[in-house]
């Protein structure tokens, strides 16, 4: 089994990026020559996302396939619990193992904007450690990555909760924990701590995301919960209508960040990269 964990040594910081299936089926084509690009960049690994009841769904598993078996990358495939039930998980699960799919991100997903109050509360595993523990317990040979949260996740009532949550998934069978993006690396640091000092011992990837637009930053916020920095929002207060100098000051702002990140030691960086190849090479070219 190619577990993604034997990438995390000593001394090394993992780089890592995040794909997300498109939702239009003409920009499918596209996803695969982008993948291709990705795998020149040559990541440690990647993940692709999965938008429970979204019209892409089913996308998730070819794209997938064609990053394993054609691109010939690393793959963590996110699962979520909400859309799922016990047998829906395991004939996925099946299908992912048919196409060499090593790696699965437990999540609980979000509530879809479609969905009702009976298909979301009638999901078979209520928290991601739930379903971490189900898939462990069942014997089922997959290394598991779960979800972290720099500043909590939106529906805990503290920090300490959100981390004390955190651990339990640990204990479920998560190896790995990837970050929710952040722009603050102090909030990221505190949590690394938080959780070390609760016994935790599996690498935590930070989630870094390049801004290259004001829209896309307003967009981030409000999904994500994160706070601006007064160094980016005055990268966005100048910057914000000139498309060229934006992107360019974006980036340089998330380079410098991940770059501290490295400096201090992190266990793996893990780009939002927007499905843009470009964003990788540029940010991964300056981390190596
Ligand atoms: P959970 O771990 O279940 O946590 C949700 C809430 O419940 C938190 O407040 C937590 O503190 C609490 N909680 C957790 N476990 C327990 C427990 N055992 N007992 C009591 N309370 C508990 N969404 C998608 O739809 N598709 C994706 O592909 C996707 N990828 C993501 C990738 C990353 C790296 C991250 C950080 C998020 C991703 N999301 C994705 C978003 C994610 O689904 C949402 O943030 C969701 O609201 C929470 O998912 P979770 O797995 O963290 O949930």
């Amino acid at each position: 089994m190619g577990s993604i964990l034997d990438k995390f040594e000593a001394g090394k910081t993992v780089l890592s990026c995040e794909i997300f299936p498109p939702k239009k089926e003409e920009e499918f084509l596209g996803i695969q020559s982008k993948l291709d690009k990705i795998s020149e960049i040559g990541p440690d690994f990647i993940s692709i996302t999965y938008g429970a009841g979204g019209s892409n769904a089913g996308k998730a598993v070819e794209i997938a396939n064609y990053a394993k078996n054609s691109a010939k990358l690393e793959v963590v495939s996110h699962i979520t619990s909400v859309g799922f039930t016990k047998e829906k998980l395991d004939e996925g699960l099946a299908k992912f193992k048919e196409i060499g799919i090593d790696n699965v991100l437990v999540l609980r997903g979000d509530r879809p904007k479609n969905m009702t109050d009976e298909e979301f509360n009638s999901r078979d595993f209520l928290h991601a450690s739930d379903m971490a523990q189900y898939i462990r317990s069942a014997g089922m040979d997959f290394t598991m990555v779960g979800a972290c949260y720099p500043h909590r996740h939106p529906e805990s009532a503290t920090d300490e909760i959100d981390v004390m949550n955190t651990k339990i998934k640990v204990d479920c069978g998560c190896q790995l924990l990837i970050s929710q993006l952040f722009f603050d690396n102090s909030y990221f640091l505190r949590l690394v701590d938080k959780l070390h000092d609760l016994g935790v011992k599996v690498p935590i990837s930070a989630g870094i995301m390049p801004i290259t637009s004001a829209k896309q930053l307003g967009t981030t916020v409000t999904l994500s919960g994160t706070t601006v920095p007064e160094e980016l929002s005055s990268i966005i207060s100048k910057y914000g209508d000139d498309p060229a100098q934006m992107r360019k000051y974006g980036v340089d702002y998330a380079i410098k960040q991940a770059m501290e990140l490295k400096e201090r030691g992190v266990d793996g960086i893990h780009l939002y990269i927007m499905n843009k190849p470009e964003l990788a090479e540029e940010m991964f070219a300056a981390l190596r």
